[in-house]
């Protein structure tokens, strides 16, 4: 594996934690520059990012690049490419051969840049947002205020659970809205973001003029208003905007986790304008609309997908786009290093650390005990010295999920299982991961004994 295959890998992990705009922020012009004896070296593109991923994301890093790399013990952080790990001259000259390109080239982000006007990020459009009966509501609402901004429906208040589509529906709408009303003066804005100018305007006597600046606004879309909660200097200032605008005809966009009624410590009558135009839930789509969604989304990042396997990873991501879209981000940049075809073993194979999460602690104890049971065995059988067929292929199976569910060593292994050769262990698990990519009933069978492992 080359480093820059393995920062990949890494960074397809990373991404399924972070939000998108913390990944972007921290994460996009980083690169491994060097990997010696356990410690792999980062490459920051300044000191700001360094000291963070230093200080706040050491652990996740360190954890991802296990997960690729087991034998990493440390990740140390630098500027550019001023890596040192050992100052040898022989060592300087391979890690000259060794650094990898950067970071852009690597990984096609499309990421496009937010308006600084209008803060609206263009990649959020319409066309690439899948309608369904859970969100035709919110989307017909918002498509309503698009041709009649300001009279329709205002305000528009949308709300949903964590990654369900709330900031692309408003975002779409606001790139909609710049198209089709060029005169029109368009502001997106997180309610966190809000109340921090709002405080710091306050605070440093200026808040008049923010004030003026909200009030020229002709869409004012406000991301995340749960946010608002607790702040009542700045829902008061957030309530005299909204009447303002309000009078005006002009349209005002809101989000939130939950509705009205359930943010705490809202004021009332900031709650009741909330209520007073149109309030409209996205709730969790069917699976039909999730495999709309897979497919959508793989046509975009050109993943070939085949049914079985786009109909699996709908299947088991259900409360979540964001997440069903980091599980095929690390498809793809799985994809991309091993330049195998994405079948359904493939993914399933892929997937299974992030779809069994959280992982309840299990031991091997536990995966001897489903195994034994799922093939009506003893636990002493698989123990034990026999060679029968009937027995051999389950003490496999058990070997193979004690590494791949517990990342238990080859050694220990072969130790839980009767003080076997650790080649014995390694020997079954790579026969077993190779049934697995070939057999489906082997895959279903393995999945069956996960669930008991699980208890799912
Ligand atoms: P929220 O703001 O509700 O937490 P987001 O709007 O950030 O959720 O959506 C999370 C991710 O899922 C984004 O990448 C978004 O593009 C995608 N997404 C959400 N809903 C849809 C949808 N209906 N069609 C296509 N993609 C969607
Ligand atoms: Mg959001």
């Amino acid at each position: 594996m080359t480093l820059e295959q393995l920062w990949q890998a890494a960074l397809g992990e990373i991404e399924l934690t972070l939000s998108k705009a913390h990944f972007h922020t921290w994460l996009k012009n980083t690169t491994i520059v060097a990997q010696e004896n356990g410690v792999v070296l980062v490459s920051c593109p300044n000191g700001f990012t360094k000291e963070w991923l230093e200080n706040k994301y050491n652990k996740l890093i360190l954890h991802a690049l296990r997960n690729v790399s087991e034998d990493t013990r440390e990740v140390r952080y630098v500027i550019g490419k001023e890596a040192v790990l050992t100052p040898s001259p022989a060592a300087r000259r391979r890690r000259e051969l060794l650094v990898s390109p950067p970071m852009e080239e690597q990984l096609d982000f499309k990421e496009l840049a937010v308006d600084p006007n209008t803060n609206l990020n263009p990649k959020y459009t319409f066309e690439s947002f899948v309608v369904g009966s859970f969100n035709e509501l919110a989307h017909a609402a918002a498509q309503a205020v698009l041709k009649n901004p300001g009279t329709t429906y205002n305000p528009l208040f949308v709300y949903g659970g964590v990654g369900l589509g709330k900031t692309h529906l408003l975002q779409a709408t606001g790139n909609a809205v710049v198209s089709q009303h060029k005169s029109l003066a368009i502001k997106y804005v997180t309610a966190d973001r809000l109340a921090n100018e709002i405080v710091s305007s306050i605070l440093g006597g200026s808040i008049d003029q923010l004030k003026n600046d909200y009030r020229r606004i002709d869409l004012l879309i406000v991301d995340d208003a749960q946010f608002l909660s607790g702040k009542e200097k700045v829902q008061e200032e957030v309530f005299h905007t909204f009447n303002v605008l309000y009078q005006k005809n002009k349209q005002i966009i809101f989000s939130s986790d939950r509705p009205p009624k359930a943010i705490p410590t809202l004021t009332e009558r900031l709650r009741s304008r909330f209520e007073g135009g149109m309030v409209a839930d996205i709730s969790y789509p069917d699976f039909e609309t999730r495999l709309a969604i897979v497919k959508a989304k793989a046509r975009e990042k050109e993943l070939a997908l085949d049914a079985e396997a786009a109909a699996y990873i709908a299947t088991h991501f259900q409360k979540n786009i964001r997440e069903l879209e980091g599980a095929l981000n690390r498809v793809a940049s799985q994809v991309r290093v091993s330049r195998q075809s994405p079948t359904a073993a493939y993914v399933q194979k892929y997937l299974a650390s992030i779809i069994n999460e959280p992982r309840k602690n299990t031991s091997p104890k536990q995966v001897i005990k489903a195994v034994a049971e799922f093939y009506d065995l003893s636990e002493r059988d698989l123990i034990e010295r026999g060679r029968k067929k009937e027995i051999v292929h389950p003490r496999q199976i058990a070997m193979f999920l004690l590494r791949e569910e517990l990342k238990n060593s080859y050694p220990f292994i072969g130790m839980k299982l009767g003080g076997r050769d650790h080649t014995t262990v390694m020997h079954a698990y790579d026969k077993i991961s190779k049934e697995f990519e070939e057999n489906e009933n082997l895959r279903r069978e393995i999945h069956l004994i996960k669930e008991r492992i699980y208890n799912v």
